[in-house]
């Protein structure tokens, strides 16, 4: 079955941490920064006495401090796992974080950055002939809404026998070259911020999917072809303060607009994919965001996830509940 097979434990999760400068209202209010990296894998809490349980110090397989370009993030915590969309092997990239913790300054740099590598790779690789394309979603309140397509209504998600899940009518894009590729992700990110001045935390409750299927082929074949093909996301989580909402309020209270089941869905399916047995069965069909990710997360898939987080003192909640889900997906 799509996705069914289990991963083997070298292709375990990559895992980083992005601490952001202290914003211009931070600064205003005299936030104390109380995160530092120690080294480039370890954060250490600097704070106020805290909690005798909490940890003081987290280690991951990389961490990114508050002076550090978004090209070193995606160098270290995002290009090796792109760039395996070239060879067959489905790449996702997540930034899970809190609401304006950085996760779509992160992720449009990193973005930025893979498109240019890819093109680097096809110039260099004249043997090979490339189709690059592209499609683009928001789930919000699990609604999946095309992003490339303007004012189109709702998706379905239908099951292909062949393909595993597939969104309905999703429009898909042939990228003509690296400038025609960065003309439509502007078209994405331009289409998401119609959605947020509409309602003005839209931003913070849904999830945007930039997804690229990298194809390739010997030009000159005879006989036996070696082709391959695999996509390759950006996920531009919702504010990860959502997963925390849901969690404590529990399963009493009806669905509703608070609740975010693709966050939370997410969360546990990544947990079950990260831990040392991966055994029994991930919840991949409980939400949309999960079902439309299963064959990049699960089977013949590299997942890398960056953690973005305030280095401030107010936050030092929210930014223990990130580094925990961070944590918890290594
Ligand atoms: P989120 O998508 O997590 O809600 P944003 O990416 O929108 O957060 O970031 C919030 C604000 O902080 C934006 O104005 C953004 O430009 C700024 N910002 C985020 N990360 C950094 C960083 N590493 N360096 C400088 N500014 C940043
Ligand atoms: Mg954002």
């Amino acid at each position: 079955t799509p996705g069914g097979s289990s991963k083997s434990k070298e292709e375990k999760i990559f895992v980083t941490v992005r601490v952001r400068p202290l914003s211009k209202k931070e600064l205003a209010m005299k936030d104390q920064v109380v995160w530092e990296c120690a080294d480039s894998q370890t954060i250490l809490y600097k704070g106020p006495p805290q909690d005798r349980a909490a940890p003081t110090s987290y280690t991951f397989d990389k961490v990114f401090g508050q002076s550090c370009q978004t090209d070193l993030v995606y160098e270290d915590g995002a290009k090796d796992v792109a760039m395996s969309a070239l060879t067959g092997i489905n790449a996702t990239i997540f930034a899970y974080g809190q609401t304006s913790s950085g996760k779509t300054f992160t992720m449009r740099g990193v973005t930025e950055s893979a498109v240019s590598d890819l093109y680097k790779h096809i110039e260099n690789t004249p043997e090979r002939e490339f189709t690059i394309k592209i499609s683009a979603m928001e789930i919000y309140n699990e609604d999946v809404k095309d992003l490339l397509k303007p004012g189109s209504g709702s998706l379905r998600l239908l099951d292909d026998p062949e393909k595993g899940p597939i969104v309905d009518k999703l429009d898909e894009q042939v990228a003509k070259d690296k400038e025609h590729l960065r003309h439509l992700i502007s078209i994405c990110e331009e289409q998401r911020q119609v959605g947020e001045t509409a309602l003005n935390d839209a931003s913070s409750r849904s999830h945007q999917i930039i997804k690229l299927t990298v194809e390739s082929k010997l030009r000159e074949v005879s006989g036996c072809v070696k082709s391959f093909v695999a996509s390759l996301n950006f996920v531009d989580l919702a504010g990860s303060e959502r997963a925390a909402q849901t969690q404590a309020i529990g399963a009493r209270l009806k669905e509703g607009s608070h609740i975010n089941r693709s966050l939370l869905t997410l969360t546990k399916v990544i947990r079950k994919l990260s831990s040392e047995k991966r055994s029994g069965h991930i919840p991949y069909r409980d939400s949309k965001l999960t079902r439309i990710l299963q064959l990049s997360l699960g089977g013949n898939a590299r997942t890398a996830i960056i953690c973005t987080m305030s280095p401030a003192l107010t936050y030092v909640e929210q930014s223990r509940n990130t580094l925990f889900f961070a944590t918890c997906a290594k």
